[in-house]
């Protein structure tokens, strides 16, 4: 009898994680194991904002996938999805397909830009290696180019973040750091640099504790971050971005935007057909999408419902990787057509924003931190993930060690 076929979508934390014990769980000849990703390396979402500012070389935030999965039990292809086809079990990939008798969706996010006028074609995301590569690059530009026009233009060291949430905050707290260096090293005056953060929601931090959200804001205040917090940006255009308050327009005259408020999943899930919000399925207590038992979808593609106050749970590295192993365990039971399922109930450790290198804020178990316990913290976050993958040797080769 043929082997049942596991096809894997998405090399991130979710999809890294289920191949990575789903090798382990089921034997050679119980079934076989493919993972499809865009690229051949697997990145840290979660440090993009440090390679898009210019504080992590965008090398330090990936790595290669074959050095992390037994290339003799897990077949990987390097290839995009362009469509899933759930009638006839099949993958559409750029230029091949692929069938599939139990298929794990991990595709991740995209950014979700609302309708809003421009910002698709002029504002920059921190999305993967390839846009933070390029928004780092970008900010650079501007710093080489402003001192060698005869009129200077001042819109050249205008940065606008549009959102102060999780991703917003944490890129404000490494630019912060980043422009001193930038300044010095292309002779401006650091007074002419200006970075904004625009922020439609009233508090900058939705769902952080007040205390924590005023530490943050105050520390970024003082790093010279201006924030509008409770304004709309309207429009992006080429020359920067137009906000509004109380019904008053103001325009921002801006040469670099970065988008980082909101995201949504995937397009692909949304044009297979499955039930979605946003790109993001609500999956039954296994993880299966509602109707397609042989359909696992999990990380930022899924979408989760926090009981305890009947609203869906952030998407987090957290949630996708703890999927991961939930959705493996489950599909060795799928394969083996024996064993229970196991219900997936998210276990929320905490979740730390960093502020630049050295501070940060959080809750850990429970526990409020800020300054460099909380940064402490979030480089021991990001080890971890590196070790749930990799092990030791992984943490050693791309780890954060510099913990003073
Ligand atoms: P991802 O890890 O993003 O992986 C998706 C993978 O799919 C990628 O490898 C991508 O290349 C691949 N892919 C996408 N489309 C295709 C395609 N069509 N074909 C083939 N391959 C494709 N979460 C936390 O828990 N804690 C944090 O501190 C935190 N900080 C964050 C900071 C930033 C700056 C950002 C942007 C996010 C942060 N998050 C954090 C959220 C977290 O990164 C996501 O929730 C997490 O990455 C989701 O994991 P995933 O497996 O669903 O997708």
């Amino acid at each position: 009898v043929r082997k049942p076929r596991v096809v894997v979508l998405g090399g991130g934390y979710g999809g890294l994680i289920t191949v990575s014990r789903l090798q382990k769980l089921v034997g050679v000849n119980e079934a076989d194991i493919t993972l499809v990703n865009k690229n051949d390396y697997h990145y840290e979402t979660t440090w993009l904002h440090e390679a898009s500012a210019g504080t992590l070389h965008h090398d330090k935030a990936r790595y290669q996938i074959k050095d992390v999965i037994d290339n003799s039990r897990v077949n990987f292809v390097k290839n995009t999805v362009v469509a899933i086809n759930k009638d006839e079990k099949k993958i559409v990939l750029e230029n091949s397909e692929l069938h599939y008798d139990y298929l794990v969706v991990a595709l991740g996010s995209q950014p979700e830009t609302f309708g809003i006028k421009g910002l698709k074609e002029y504002a920059f995301g921190i999305t993967n290696i390839n846009s933070s590569r390029q928004l780092r690059e970008h900010i650079e530009y501007q710093f080489a180019t402003y001192n060698t026009e005869e009129v200077k233009r001042d819109e050249r060291l205008t940065i606008v973040v549009g959102g102060a949430g999780f991703t917003g905050i944490e890129f404000l707290g490494e630019l912060a750091n980043r422009v001193p260096q930038l300044c010095k090293e292309y002779d401006i005056d650091n007074k002419k640099v200006r970075i904004v953060c625009v922020e439609a929601a009233p508090t900058a931090l939705p769902g952080f504790d007040p205390e924590l959200v005023d530490y943050a804001v105050n520390h970024l205040q003082r790093k010279g971050v201006d924030f509008m917090i409770g304004t709309a940006i309207k429009e992006c255009t080429e020359k920067g971005i137009i906000v509004a308050k109380d019904d008053q327009m103001e325009e921002i005259k801006a040469d670099t935007v970065v988008w980082a408020a909101g995201v949504r999943g995937n397009n692909v899930v949304e044009e297979a057909g499955f039930e979605n919000m946003r790109g993001r399925v609500k999956v039954d207590e296994f993880l299966r999408a509602p109707g397609h038992d042989d359909v696992y979808i999990i990380g930022d593609c899924s979408l989760v419902i926090n009981e305890e106050i009947n609203r869906p749970y952030p998407p987090t590295a957290q949630i996708a990787m703890q999927q991961g192993e939930t959705c493996a365990k489950n599909l060795s039971v799928s394969i083996r057509e024996q064993g229970e399922m196991s219900g997936f109930k998210p276990e929320i450790k905490g979740a730390v924003a960093s502020l630049g290198e050295h501070d940060a804020v959080g809750v850990v178990f429970g526990k409020k931190l800020v300054g460099s316990k909380a940064s402490f913290m979030k480089k021991m976050i990001d080890n971890r993930a590196l070790y749930m993958v990799g092990g030791a040797p992984l943490v050693i080769k791309k780890g954060k060690f510099n913990i003073l």
